[in-house]
Protein backbone atom coordinates (compact mmCIF):
# COMPACT_ATOMS: atom_id res chain seq x y z
CA UNK A 1 0.00 0.00 0.00
CA UNK A 2 1.43 3.42 -0.89
CA UNK A 3 1.90 6.12 1.72
CA UNK A 4 -0.99 8.26 0.52
CA UNK A 5 -3.46 5.37 0.68
CA UNK A 6 -2.17 4.52 4.14
CA UNK A 7 -2.62 8.10 5.31
CA UNK A 8 -6.18 8.27 4.04
CA UNK A 9 -7.09 4.81 5.28
CA UNK A 10 -5.90 5.38 8.81
CA UNK A 11 -8.35 6.93 11.22
CA UNK A 12 -7.16 10.23 12.59
CA UNK A 13 -9.65 11.77 14.94
CA UNK A 14 -8.98 15.30 15.99
CA UNK A 15 -8.37 15.24 19.72
CA UNK A 16 -11.77 16.33 21.01
CA UNK A 17 -12.03 18.58 24.08
CA UNK A 18 -11.38 16.62 27.25
CA UNK A 19 -14.63 15.22 28.58
CA UNK A 20 -14.36 14.19 32.20
CA UNK A 21 -17.93 15.25 32.97
CA UNK A 22 -19.33 13.25 35.86
CA UNK A 23 -21.24 10.13 34.92
CA UNK A 24 -23.91 8.84 37.29
CA UNK A 25 -22.62 6.43 39.92
CA UNK A 26 -24.12 2.97 40.46
CA UNK A 27 -24.18 0.51 43.36
CA UNK A 28 -22.53 -2.34 41.51
CA UNK A 29 -20.53 -2.31 38.31
CA UNK A 30 -18.10 -4.38 36.28
CA UNK A 31 -15.05 -2.82 34.64
CA UNK A 32 -13.73 -4.96 31.79
CA UNK A 33 -10.17 -4.34 30.63
CA UNK A 34 -8.63 -5.42 27.38
CA UNK A 35 -4.86 -5.79 27.97
CA UNK A 36 -2.67 -4.78 24.99
CA UNK A 37 -2.91 -1.03 24.35
CA UNK A 38 -5.67 -0.74 26.97
CA UNK A 39 -4.50 -1.72 30.46
CA UNK A 40 -0.96 -1.94 29.07
CA UNK A 41 0.42 0.98 27.10
CA UNK A 42 1.97 -1.46 24.62
CA UNK A 43 1.38 -4.71 22.78
CA UNK A 44 2.86 -7.49 24.96
CA UNK A 45 3.78 -9.72 21.99
CA UNK A 46 5.67 -6.92 20.29
CA UNK A 47 7.16 -5.42 23.45
CA UNK A 48 9.34 -8.38 24.40
CA UNK A 49 10.94 -8.42 20.94
CA UNK A 50 11.25 -4.66 20.88
CA UNK A 51 13.34 -4.86 24.03
CA UNK A 52 15.23 -8.09 23.49
CA UNK A 53 15.74 -8.63 19.76
CA UNK A 54 14.58 -5.68 17.64
CA UNK A 55 14.91 -7.49 14.31
CA UNK A 56 11.96 -9.62 15.39
CA UNK A 57 9.68 -6.67 15.97
CA UNK A 58 9.82 -6.11 12.21
CA UNK A 59 9.14 -9.76 11.44
CA UNK A 60 6.29 -9.49 13.93
CA UNK A 61 4.10 -8.00 11.20
CA UNK A 62 4.09 -11.27 9.26
CA UNK A 63 5.09 -13.96 11.68
CA UNK A 64 3.17 -15.79 14.33
CA UNK A 65 4.01 -15.21 18.00
CA UNK A 66 5.00 -18.87 18.40
CA UNK A 67 7.67 -18.52 15.70
CA UNK A 68 9.06 -15.35 17.29
CA UNK A 69 9.29 -17.01 20.69
CA UNK A 70 11.19 -19.92 19.10
CA UNK A 71 13.61 -17.44 17.50
CA UNK A 72 14.10 -15.65 20.78
CA UNK A 73 14.88 -18.96 22.46
CA UNK A 74 17.25 -20.00 19.66
CA UNK A 75 19.15 -16.73 20.13
CA UNK A 76 19.71 -17.68 23.76
CA UNK A 77 17.29 -15.34 25.51
CA UNK A 78 16.20 -16.76 28.84
CA UNK A 79 12.93 -16.89 30.70
CA UNK A 80 14.36 -14.35 33.17
CA UNK A 81 15.20 -11.89 30.38
CA UNK A 82 11.74 -12.20 28.91
CA UNK A 83 10.11 -11.71 32.31
CA UNK A 84 12.36 -8.71 32.98
CA UNK A 85 11.26 -7.12 29.72
CA UNK A 86 7.62 -7.61 30.70
CA UNK A 87 8.18 -5.98 34.08
CA UNK A 88 9.26 -2.79 32.32
CA UNK A 89 5.95 -2.39 30.53
CA UNK A 90 3.96 0.75 31.44
CA UNK A 91 0.33 0.18 32.43
CA UNK A 92 -2.68 2.27 33.49
CA UNK A 93 -2.28 2.77 37.24
CA UNK A 94 -4.98 0.81 39.08
CA UNK A 95 -3.71 0.79 42.64
CA UNK A 96 -6.68 2.92 43.71
CA UNK A 97 -9.40 0.60 42.44
CA UNK A 98 -12.59 0.84 44.49
CA UNK A 99 -13.73 -2.30 46.25
CA UNK A 100 -17.37 -1.99 45.14
CA UNK A 101 -16.32 -2.38 41.51
CA UNK A 102 -15.50 -5.80 40.02
CA UNK A 103 -12.70 -5.99 37.45
CA UNK A 104 -12.44 -8.53 34.62
CA UNK A 105 -9.42 -8.88 32.34
CA UNK A 106 -10.40 -10.05 28.86
CA UNK A 107 -7.36 -10.37 26.63
CA UNK A 108 -6.01 -12.14 23.59
CA UNK A 109 -2.49 -11.94 25.06
CA UNK A 110 -1.58 -14.87 27.32
CA UNK A 111 -1.58 -15.85 30.98
CA UNK A 112 2.21 -15.80 31.39
CA UNK A 113 2.70 -12.25 30.07
CA UNK A 114 -0.27 -10.96 32.03
CA UNK A 115 0.69 -12.87 35.18
CA UNK A 116 4.26 -11.51 35.24
CA UNK A 117 3.10 -7.92 34.69
CA UNK A 118 0.24 -7.96 37.21
CA UNK A 119 2.46 -9.62 39.79
CA UNK A 120 5.14 -6.97 39.33
CA UNK A 121 2.58 -4.16 39.65
CA UNK A 122 1.17 -5.63 42.87
CA UNK A 123 -2.18 -6.42 41.24
CA UNK A 124 -1.98 -10.22 41.58
CA UNK A 125 -1.99 -12.48 44.69
CA UNK A 126 -2.29 -11.84 47.62
CA UNK A 127 -4.53 -8.92 46.57
CA UNK A 128 -5.70 -9.72 43.06
CA UNK A 129 -7.41 -6.81 41.31
CA UNK A 130 -9.20 -8.98 38.76
CA UNK A 131 -12.07 -11.23 39.75
CA UNK A 132 -11.28 -13.29 36.64
CA UNK A 133 -8.63 -13.23 33.93
CA UNK A 134 -9.86 -14.62 30.62
CA UNK A 135 -6.99 -15.09 28.17
CA UNK A 136 -4.95 -17.67 26.25
CA UNK A 137 -3.04 -20.37 28.17
CA UNK A 138 0.76 -20.35 28.02
CA UNK A 139 3.51 -22.36 29.71
CA UNK A 140 7.31 -22.51 30.01
CA UNK A 141 9.02 -25.75 29.08
CA UNK A 142 12.04 -27.16 30.94
CA UNK A 143 14.41 -25.45 28.46
CA UNK A 144 12.95 -22.04 29.28
CA UNK A 145 10.95 -21.60 26.09
CA UNK A 146 7.44 -20.19 26.24
CA UNK A 147 4.64 -22.07 24.47
CA UNK A 148 1.33 -20.41 23.63
CA UNK A 149 -2.04 -22.12 23.31
CA UNK A 150 -5.49 -20.91 22.29
CA UNK A 151 -8.39 -20.15 24.62
CA UNK A 152 -10.55 -21.99 22.07
CA UNK A 153 -8.33 -25.01 21.21
CA UNK A 154 -7.92 -25.73 17.48
CA UNK A 155 -8.98 -29.38 17.84
CA UNK A 156 -12.40 -28.81 19.46
CA UNK A 157 -15.58 -26.93 18.61
CA UNK A 158 -14.90 -23.39 17.33
CA UNK A 159 -16.84 -20.25 18.23
CA UNK A 160 -19.37 -19.01 15.73
CA UNK A 161 -18.69 -15.27 15.90
CA UNK A 162 -19.15 -13.45 12.61
CA UNK A 163 -18.15 -10.02 13.88
CA UNK A 164 -14.43 -10.60 13.35
CA UNK A 165 -13.04 -11.99 16.61
CA UNK A 166 -9.84 -14.02 16.21
CA UNK A 167 -10.02 -17.83 16.19
CA UNK A 168 -8.44 -17.84 19.68
CA UNK A 169 -11.57 -16.49 21.34
CA UNK A 170 -14.77 -14.53 20.79
CA UNK A 171 -14.57 -11.71 23.31
CA UNK A 172 -18.33 -11.14 23.10
CA UNK A 173 -19.04 -14.79 23.97
CA UNK A 174 -16.49 -14.63 26.79
CA UNK A 175 -18.10 -11.50 28.24
CA UNK A 176 -21.57 -13.08 28.07
CA UNK A 177 -20.27 -16.26 29.73
CA UNK A 178 -18.66 -14.21 32.52
CA UNK A 179 -21.94 -12.36 33.11
CA UNK A 180 -23.79 -15.66 33.32
CA UNK A 181 -21.23 -17.10 35.77
CA UNK A 182 -21.49 -13.96 37.90
CA UNK A 183 -25.20 -13.20 37.61
CA UNK A 184 -25.45 -12.95 41.41
CA UNK A 185 -23.25 -9.83 41.33
CA UNK A 186 -26.18 -7.83 39.96
CA UNK A 187 -24.15 -5.44 37.85
CA UNK A 188 -26.06 -2.25 37.05
CA UNK A 189 -23.47 -1.16 34.56
CA UNK A 190 -20.57 -2.51 32.54
CA UNK A 191 -17.62 -0.30 31.67
CA UNK A 192 -15.44 -1.69 28.86
CA UNK A 193 -11.92 -0.35 28.29
CA UNK A 194 -10.59 -1.34 24.87
CA UNK A 195 -8.75 -0.35 21.72
CA UNK A 196 -8.70 -3.15 19.14
CA UNK A 197 -10.96 -4.35 16.34
CA UNK A 198 -11.70 -7.48 18.40
CA UNK A 199 -13.15 -5.33 21.21
CA UNK A 200 -15.98 -4.32 18.88
CA UNK A 201 -17.83 -7.66 19.33
CA UNK A 202 -18.21 -7.39 23.15
CA UNK A 203 -19.13 -3.72 22.86
CA UNK A 204 -22.03 -4.61 20.55
CA UNK A 205 -23.43 -6.65 23.46
CA UNK A 206 -23.57 -3.67 25.85
CA UNK A 207 -26.72 -1.64 26.54
CA UNK A 208 -27.51 2.08 26.94
CA UNK A 209 -26.62 2.00 30.67
CA UNK A 210 -23.10 0.73 29.85
CA UNK A 211 -20.02 2.77 28.91
CA UNK A 212 -17.19 2.00 26.48
CA UNK A 213 -13.88 3.77 27.12
CA UNK A 214 -12.33 3.63 23.67
CA UNK A 215 -8.71 4.42 22.85
CA UNK A 216 -8.52 6.96 20.02
CA UNK A 217 -7.05 6.29 16.59
CA UNK A 218 -7.10 2.53 16.82
CA UNK A 219 -9.14 -0.36 15.42
CA UNK A 220 -12.05 -0.16 17.85
CA UNK A 221 -12.60 3.57 17.28
CA UNK A 222 -12.47 2.94 13.54
CA UNK A 223 -15.06 0.15 13.69
CA UNK A 224 -17.41 2.18 15.90
CA UNK A 225 -17.23 5.07 13.43
CA UNK A 226 -17.56 2.96 10.29
CA UNK A 227 -19.94 0.22 11.41
CA UNK A 228 -21.92 1.90 14.20
CA UNK A 229 -24.67 -0.19 15.85
CA UNK A 230 -23.31 0.62 19.30
CA UNK A 231 -25.94 1.12 22.00
CA UNK A 232 -23.68 1.95 24.93
CA UNK A 233 -22.25 5.37 25.75
CA UNK A 234 -18.78 5.97 24.30
CA UNK A 235 -16.00 8.09 25.76
CA UNK A 236 -12.65 8.39 24.01
CA UNK A 237 -9.17 8.56 25.53
CA UNK A 238 -5.53 8.53 24.38
CA UNK A 239 -3.14 8.57 27.34
CA UNK A 240 -3.37 6.39 30.43
CA UNK A 241 -4.00 9.50 32.54
CA UNK A 242 -7.21 10.16 30.57
CA UNK A 243 -8.43 6.59 31.10
CA UNK A 244 -7.66 7.12 34.78
CA UNK A 245 -9.79 10.30 34.91
CA UNK A 246 -12.69 8.54 33.19
CA UNK A 247 -12.51 5.64 35.65
CA UNK A 248 -12.51 8.16 38.49
CA UNK A 249 -15.65 9.78 37.06
CA UNK A 250 -17.26 6.33 36.86
CA UNK A 251 -16.39 5.45 40.45
CA UNK A 252 -14.04 2.60 39.47
CA UNK A 253 -11.07 4.38 41.06
CA UNK A 254 -10.87 6.57 44.14
CA UNK A 255 -9.03 9.88 44.12
MG1 LIG B 1 -5.88 -4.27 22.82
ZN1 LIG C 1 -16.98 -12.20 18.69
Amino acid sequence: MDQKTLAVASVVLEDPPLDFAPISLVQSQLVVFDFDWSLADQDTDRWVHELLLPRLRIEFVERKSAYLLRELHKEGFTREQLEDALRQMPIVPLEKATTDTDFLLLSNSNEVYIGVILDHKGLAEPNPLFREIVTNPAAWDAQGMLHLSRRVPPDGPQHSCKVGCSANMCKGDELDAYRKRNADRGYQRIVYVGDGGNDYCPILRLGPQDVALVRRNRGLAKRILEEGNVQCQVRYWTGAWEAEQLLLALGGLRS
